[in-house]
């Protein structure tokens, strides 16, 4: 049995069962039968076809609650494998992921000024090749593959061409990756994907509006709404770091004059801490700055990088307050390489929502920090998993 075409041709009924047995972890028939109001027949047939086809299975029996103790049902974490893939600027990661969301196993590439797409492409295949052959797992289990990386993504015309990747323009990587893959293959945006891993695997679980904040090389936003990624009509919506903060402000890579990420790029939080260093007159100030000693440094306590950081998530506290103005959810989770850095980023963002957001009873989003590693790739196995699940065509 090919697991993605069993999941694609299963009925409504049979795909919210395996979702919510996912979401549970364990749960009885009884349970099952109690939240998702289809007829015990109708149940009953569903979970015995899905164990049959070893999708779920038994695992033990419930606590009592007078009466025979009911046996518990738990997804088999071994019938559905992805792969996600985070196709960064600095990095390549390939990773074997669950459906449960643990990640088997990964490769990683630290890309060089000679790479280019087609090198990226030969290492994304053999590593797949070579974690396939490691971990045993038939291909009939793969679901598929995700990728995530930078914006923009035209869902259009099925193209990618970020700024500063790899020469790329206009270029047909979805193609490029089915052909040398044979597999099926879904691309979105960064902040996207790290949203759909939250969805799947970590605090957005069963939640329906909740904004993703990804502060990391730059800053992007994913929109769950209803519970289904929101693209816009040309899968580009979400993009904040291009968004106007500042009209006096300095020149983006973009071409416009005072952009998000101006303020909160890695590199801007790097030339931020150098200014401050060199302006009380520290002898660091005369090596070039480096993002990862920023963090370093902000972990240790050190006053200068704790000075930059705040001002800088007072920025990104900014983007949230209008972006939570526009949308309304319930929750904001900030991630990425600066967003998850140190606990001061979320505590100096809620500080400026809090001042912020207009008549303090009407916006409630609890603001939080993600607290999944590896977010990327796991929100792109996560990208998988939903388009198996949902039908719905992401690009
Ligand atoms: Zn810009």
């Amino acid at each position: 049995m090919n697991i993605l075409t069993f999941i694609q041709e299963s009925d409504k009924n049979t795909k919210d069962v395996i979702k919510l047995v996912r979401r549970k972890g364990t749960v009885s028939r009884v349970d099952l039968a109690s939240e998702m109001d289809i007829p015990k027949p109708t149940m009953t047939r569903i979970i015995n076809k899905l164990i049959k086809n070893q999708i779920l299975r038994e695992s033990g029996l419930a606590e009592s609650t007078g009466g025979r103790r009911p046996v518990l049902l738990e997804v088999n974490k071994d019938c559905a494998y992805s792969f996600g893939i985070d196709l960064g600027r600095k990095e390549v990661s390939v990773a074997l992921i669950n459906i449960h969301g643990d990640l088997v196993s990964l490769r990683n590439k630290v890309t060089s000024e000679q790479d280019t797409i087609g090198s990226l492409v030969s290492f994304i295949e053999s590593a797949t090749k070579d974690i396939l052959s490691e971990q045993d797992v038939s291909a009939s289990k793969l679901l598929g593959v995700g990728v995530g990386m930078p914006g923009p993504l035209n869902k259009m015309s099925e193209e990618a061409s970020p700024h500063d990747f790899y020469g790329a323009e206009n270029l047909p990587l979805r193609t490029m990756l089915e052909d040398a893959l044979s597999l099926p293959v879904t691309i979105d945006n960064d902040a996207n994907v790290a949203l759909l891993a939250e969805k799947w695997f970590g605090k957005a679980s069963g939640l329906q509006q909740v904004i993703y904040i990804y502060s990391d090389v730059g800053v992007g936003c994913g929109i769950l709404m209803n519970g289904e990624i929101y693209r816009g009509m040309y899968g580009e919506a979400g993009e904040i770091g291009h968004s106007i903060i500042d009209v006096h402000g300095d020149r983006c890579e973009c071409g416009k004059y005072g952009c998000l990420e101006t303020f909160t790029s890695i590199k801007a939080i790097a030339l931020r801490a150098e200014k401050k260093r060199k302006a009380a007159g520290n002898h660091v100030a005369s090596k070039p700055a480096h993002f990862s000693q920023v963090i370093d440094d902000l972990n240790e306590g050190e006053p200068i990088a704790r000075e930059t950081a705040e001002e800088v998530a007072q920025y990104l506290g900014i983007a949230v307050v209008n972006v939570i103005q526009s949308f309304d959810p319930e929750l904001v989770i900030i991630g990425g390489q600066f967003g998850q850095s140190h606990p001061v980023v979320v505590e100096k963002v809620s500080e400026v929502v809090r001042r912020n957001t207009h008549k303090k009873n009407t916006y409630k989003a609890e603001i939080t920090t993600s607290e999944l590693q590896n977010s990327i790739v796991l929100g792109g196995a996560a990208l998988v998993i939903n388009h198996a699940f949902l039908h719905k065509q992401t690009m």
